[in-house]
């Protein structure tokens, strides 16, 4: 059973509210299919401070997070029906905040969750 953290962006906090995440989290598919068992352990909000999403990436590792993924919305959007990586997503500092997550938390800090563009792969 791994424990999975998300991040999301609040970009999207009042427009949708994680069903696809959770729902693939749930059934280890999408961004989540290399995991064999997968619970939602918590999740927060990022608001653009590089500081406090380091700090949320802690707090969740503290509280037995072993993997913190952040939304595909956040690099892809939905053009015509289907989610493509052309013309990006809601973070334009993704690399940044990654890398923020992954150096305060020690986990890996994966990009991507629910309805992947075709052909992305999600590096683990
Ligand atoms: S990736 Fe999809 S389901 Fe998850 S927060 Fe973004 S829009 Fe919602």
């Amino acid at each position: 059973m791994t424990k999975i953290g998300i991040i999301r962006c609040e970009k999207n906090e009042k427009n949708c509210p994680l069903t696809g995440c959770i729902t693939c989290l749930g059934q280890q598919t999408q961004g989540f299919d290399s995991y064999d068992k997968t619970r939602l352990a918590g999740v927060f909000t990022c608001r653009c401070d590089m500081d406090d999403a380091a700090n949320m990436a802690k707090i969740l590792k503290a509280k037995g997070v072993e993997a913190i993924h952040v939304p595909t919305c956040l690099f892809a959007n939905k053009t015509d029906g289907k989610w493509t990586l052309k013309g990006g997503g809601l973070c334009d500092r993704l690399e940044t905040l990654t890398d923020r997550i992954r150096a305060a938390s020690g986990l890996p800090c994966v990009q991507g969750t629910a309805h992947l563009p075709e052909g992305y792969v999600p590096e683990i």
